[in-house]
């Protein structure tokens, strides 16, 4: 088979298996050094993973969405332009464009679920139910997100492509996705949190990336990781003790309660009217975990060992 991003055939095996699932082998790309899996899976068989009950419709999850989207603002914040039109790809109920819009932003933002969009559009974002492949809006942007989608996707050259002819010239893209050559990835093996089966079908490191978004167009590229935070429940999540813990929380059913008490900081979403106001309440043991692990962020997520993998470039 060839690689979803070079076209290349040359593979090398990386885990015969992913945590127990035989049904899927990690390769990576002899040529580019993108991981995808092996049987890589037909058009139809993707979009049959993506049943109704995907994240977008899990209430539950939105405290913890709306939390992720407000902390990864805060760290791009300062790449980002001081306004202009953004366009977050996948925006599923809008909560990242919903602090691009608090920050002077003409927010807009694509998701397959319409049911997502309709939402997004009540807390003040431009949503719209498209893919991004056959989206063609009359206006170009300043920047574009592409936040934790792109290792859902069988052609990521084409979406990485579409993204720069969308962008004004000098704009920035912006996009975040699972390091495979972080550092829980390299201690954990096939074992890693990353490897979320089936959704998760190719798997990017800065060499890839970089690769494709050079191919796509772009000029220059910025790279930095997230999500390192060992001294946390978070961070021990990350390790091979996810499979286990991991397991034994979804046989109580307590998974997301555990992500919302324990993980992240707390998000109230509270309705007024048509409008929906979003606020963060950091409690001081979220503070002082913060200021515990800012070391060891600092270091490990500048030698891009972070398990999130975030790339800053320019048309
Ligand atoms: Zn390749």
């Amino acid at each position: 088979m060839v690689c979803p991003l070079c076209k290349k055939e040359n593979s090398v095996l990386c885990y015969g298996h992913i945590r127990h699932d035989t049904n899927y082998k990690l390769v990576a790309c002899d040529n580019c050094n993108l991981f995808y899996l092996n049987p890589f899976p037909t058009k139809m068989k993707i979009k049959s993973f993506y049943g109704s009950k995907y994240y977008y419709d899990n209430p539950v999850n939105d405290g913890v969405f709306a939390t992720k989207s407000l902390l990864f603002f805060n760290s791009i914040k300062k790449y980002l332009p001081s306004g202009g039109c953004s366009l977050d790809v996948g925006c599923s109920k809008g909560f990242l464009s919903y602090f691009f819009k608090k920050h002077n932003f003409d927010a807009y933002g694509i998701d397959l679920s319409s049911k997502a969009c309709s939402f997004a559009r009540k807390i003040g974002v431009n949503a719209i139910a498209s893919d991004l492949l056959n989206y063609n809006p009359n206006k170009k942007f300043d920047v574009i997100t592409i936040i934790d989608l792109i290792e859902h996707v069988d052609e990521p050259q084409k979406v990485l492509k579409k993204a720069n002819s969308l962008l004004k010239k000098g704009g920035l893209l912006i996009v975040s996705t699972p390091n495979i050559k972080s550092f829980y990835s390299k201690i954990s093996k096939s074992n890693w949190a990353g490897f979320d089966l089936p959704f998760h079908i190719i798997y990017f490191s800065k060499d890839s990336l970089s690769f494709g978004l050079k191919n796509a167009g772009f000029k220059s590229n910025n790279f930095l990781t997230d999500s390192f935070n060992l001294i946390s429940i978070e961070g021990l999540l990350r390790t091979n003790l996810n499979v286990y813990f991991g397991k034994l929380l979804e046989f109580f059913g307590l998974r997301t309660k555990f992500r919302q008490n324990f993980m992240l900081p707390k998000i109230k979403i509270v309705s007024k009217q048509k409008n929906i106001i979003l606020g963060v309440k950091i409690t001081i043991v979220d503070k002082l975990k913060m200021l515990i692990n800012y070391p060891l962020n600092v270091i490990f997520n500048g030698l891009l060992l972070g398990d999130s993998l975030i790339s800053i470039s320019r048309k």
